[in-house]
């Protein structure tokens, strides 16, 4: 291959409704070569197996591509050079190439059924010399007297009987194989259409693919792809083959433990920027020691040398403190707006400051489903146990803290502006007036309005957060309590 082509990477996907980790990654890493290298990023749905078709299951791909940026230069919506870009449309061109090598004489018609050799594979597959079809060995008139007769027929590649192949993999290196254990494949089946290493082959090639990148699942196969490029006279793009992301050593991430998709963590309360960035990190290193990285970031970085052969250990703690320095990073406007569907999850009141809500929230989440709890107190107060009120540090017991609370009250009561500012002078006043420590009166208040030992902000957060009405009725509902 010349140094000198464009680079043109695609991610290919077989659209099953769903975007398992290990496939995101696979866009990443091909996205991010082909950036890095000023090249095209190409989207092709790889949709021939109609078995594992699901309705939808495109969008799923466009959506989870645009959300993460992983934006494409070449695709089905929006066409493009070298396309139809969804294969099930290219399928009239497979057989023409297939007949292409028959011509060649790298290919035969196999007219003994289709059944038959892989029975006799079975047989023999102990052995690792797949014995081959007679129909090798047809001459150019029987062939066309069976093709006359209208005998079904496949296309398979004349594998060559004696000597290697070797296979070279970016990550995995050479990879060599005696050429007599493999197969003539079939390229092309009964019903004329092409198989799925066949049309892959030729898709990558028409669409001058120069990098492929893909699951190590299919690093058996590349030997036989690469002797279908060799077949044709074409130059083999590069291979960059990626380790399985698994759950632990033994265990792949799976559908139904809810951590395999992106759209899993969505749920989970993950940010997308976040995901993205630990997805990078999941059997690639970067050079240094920085580990968030923006797109943008991840475009200069990036280098095919740092991905690992190992498989990818999916670490939830890694993520989430991923997850939480993206969080710190935002400012209170966009924090803000991703939390507040979260927030109004749990609390429907209207009354509250919610935008305060937020901003006492985002230091203490690391992901967004952290404030459910957090927050579970605001529209009802829990019912709780006055022994909560006894603060050793604070110096703080029930009887103190009936006292500070009746001190409070109509301290509170007489606020007009109902500010945090307000609320601060009104209580540091009394603090002051009263000569105690602020926890004094600030524990009992916590206390009351929240009834709960950890909350996020202090007392005077709180009660702004609840609005006036609120809080006086949950310092009442303390005093009440305390003086039973
Ligand atoms: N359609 C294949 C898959 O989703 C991709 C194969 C390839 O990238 O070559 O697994």
């Amino acid at each position: 291959m010349s140094e000198t082509k464009r680079v043109r990477t695609r991610f290919a996907p077989s659209p099953t409704g769903y975007m398992h980790i290990g496939n995101l990654r696979t866009a990443l890493f091909t996205y991010l070569i082909a950036k890095k290298n000023g090249g095209d990023f190409i989207l092709r749905i790889e949709d021939t197996d109609r078995e594992r078709y699901v309705d939808g299951a495109v969008d799923v791909i466009y959506n989870t591509l645009r959300m993460t940026g992983l934006i494409w230069d070449e695709g089905p919506d929006i066409g493009g050079p070298v396309g139809p870009y969804v294969q099930s449309e290219r399928m009239g061109m497979f057989k023409d190439y297939a007949l292409q090598l028959v011509e060649k004489g790298e290919a035969y018609y196999c007219f003994c059924g289709k059944e038959s050799l892989e029975e006799k594979r079975q047989e023999t597959a102990l052995t690792d010399r797949p014995e081959k079809c007679a129909c090798r060995h047809l001459t150019p008139e029987q062939v066309r007297e069976k093709l006359e007769a209208g005998v079904p027929f496949v296309i398979r590649q004349k594998m060559p009987e004696e000597g290697e192949t070797t296979f070279h993999d970016e990550i995995y290196g050479d990879i060599t194989v005696e050429n007599a254990s493999l197969d003539d494949q079939v390229l092309i089946k009964t019903d004329g259409m092409p198989t799925y290493n066949f049309a892959n082959v030729v898709d990558d090639h028409t669409m001058g693919i120069t990098h492929v990148v893909r699951g190590n699942e299919y690093l058996s196969s590349a030997p036989k792809y690469n002797l279908l490029y060799k077949a044709f006279g074409w130059d083999v793009p590069k291979y960059i083959h990626c380790s399985p992301v698994m759950k632990d050593q033994n265990n792949k991430l799976s559908k139904r433990n809810g951590d395999a998709s992106f759209e899993d963590l969505l749920k989970k309360g993950y940010l997308k920027e976040a995901v993205l960035n630990f997805i990078a990190l999941l059997g690639w290193a970067p050079k240094g020691e920085q580990e968030i990285f923006s797109l943008e970031e991840l475009v200069q970085e990036f280098d095919i040398s740092g991905i690992s052969k190992a498989p990818a250990i999916f670490d939830p703690v890694k993520l989430r403190a991923i997850n939480a320095a993206y969080i710190r990073k935002m400012t209170p406007e966009e924090f803000l707006e991703v939390i507040t569907p979260y927030i109004r999850e749990v609390v429907k009141s209207d009354d509250i400051d919610i935008a305060l809500l937020a901003s006492v929230l985002q230091p203490r989440t690391e992901v967004l489903t952290d404030v459910y709890e957090q927050i579970d107190f605001i529209d009802k107060l829990p019912d709780y146990d006055t022994s909560m009120y006894c603060h050793k540090k604070m110096k703080t017991n029930e009887e103190t803290s009936l006292e500070a609370l009746k001190a409070v009250l109509p301290v509170l009561e007489e606020i007009s502006g109902w500010t945090v500012d307000n609320i601060h002078g009104a209580l540091f006043s009394l603090i002051e007036k009263l000569g105690v420590k602020n926890g004094w009166l600030l524990w009992p208040v916590r206390t009351a309005v929240s009834g709960k030992q950890c909350t996020p902000g202090g007392g005077v957060e709180l009660c702004r957060i609840l609005g006036k009405d609120e809080t006086i009725a949950r310092i009442r509902d303390g005093i009440d309590r305390l003086s039973k």
